[in-house]
């Protein structure tokens, strides 16, 4: 890798619905590949957060990821934390749940809008409208960025991973500018982070989330703090594209990407 500090600050393991390996094998491959920081971030879905044992999920995801803080001691630095789903829909529950963890890092998320499925379920295809739902799905943002109790907003626009790049539809961004715009001022207002996701440059849309009009526009409003995330599901997508968001970060004038450490703020030279 031709940068020395890279940092994976989203990734999931086998306690995530769709995570495959272990904490610890994930925090091994990493180390292995030179990556510097990694958090360990399994999902935490506060819509079904009883219903679906993500209560078991914290605990074990939390539990593993000590474990492997302490085996890879010296050999990369682990983070703890987690991947918060649609918190603002519960936020007592979501608070509560956030004050029983030590995390480092929490992530904030939005896969779907209330009592609907996840966006990487629907069916935009033909002549669906969805206009209206990027239009929640925008609302909600700015709800999130509000709330502000996470460190950073996960892959905003994660709606276009499937609408433009499975389906193929063309979607007139210039509807949202205002809305973006208000969710990073907020998000620069909260001192809350915003996350580059690089999930976006191994699926059909070929882009992170946000693309790079978005962290430039983050940029120009005064927004400093980026962290960057692979959302790894899979030990071979740790760390991938790192370098690529380190290029867009470079190019849209940050020296330096931000890393969480007991819900911190640290500075990282991109370098
Ligand atoms: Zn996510
Ligand atoms: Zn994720």
């Amino acid at each position: 890798m031709s940068y020395r500090n890279i940092t994976d600050l989203h990734t999931h393991t086998e306690r995530s619905f769709d995570g495959h390996y272990p904490a610890l094998v994930m925090c091994e491959q990493a180390a292995e590949k030179n990556i510097k920081t990694i958090a360990v971030t399994d999902h935490l879905e506060m819509y079904a957060y009883y219903r679906d044992s993500f209560d078991e999920t914290a605990r074990l995801s939390y539990a593993d990821t000590l474990a492997a803080r302490e085996v890879l001691s010296g050999k990369i630095e682990i983070l703890t934390g987690a991947e918060t789903g649609e918190a603002v829909y519960d936020k007592a529950l979501s608070e509560e749940v956030l004050g029983q963890y030590d995390y480092d890092i929490v992530i904030g998320a939005i896969h779907n809008l209330p009592d609907k499925d996840d966006f990487y379920y629907m069916d935009f295809s033909g002549d669906m409208v969805f206009y209206p739902l990027l239009d929640e799905y925008f609302y909600w943002e700015l709800e999130m960025a509000k709330w502000a109790r996470f460190d950073t907003l996960a892959h905003l626009t994660y709606p276009l991973r499937y609408i433009i790049g499975n389906y193929h539809r063309q979607v007139d961004m210039g509807r949202y500018s205002e809305i973006i715009d208000e969710i990073l001022l907020t998000l620069i207002k909260n001192k809350t982070a915003l996350e580059l996701n690089t999930a976006g440059f191994r699926q059909p849309i070929g882009v992170p989330s946000p693309d790079r009009d978005i962290i430039s526009r983050y940029r120009a409003l005064g927004g400093k703090l980026l962290t960057v995330g692979s959302d790894a599901h899979y030990t071979e997508h740790l760390g991938a594209n790192i370098e690529d968001a380190y290029d867009i970060a470079l190019g849209c004038g940050f020296e330096s990407i931000t890393v969480y450490r007991k819900r911190e703020p640290y500075f990282i030279p991109i370098e």
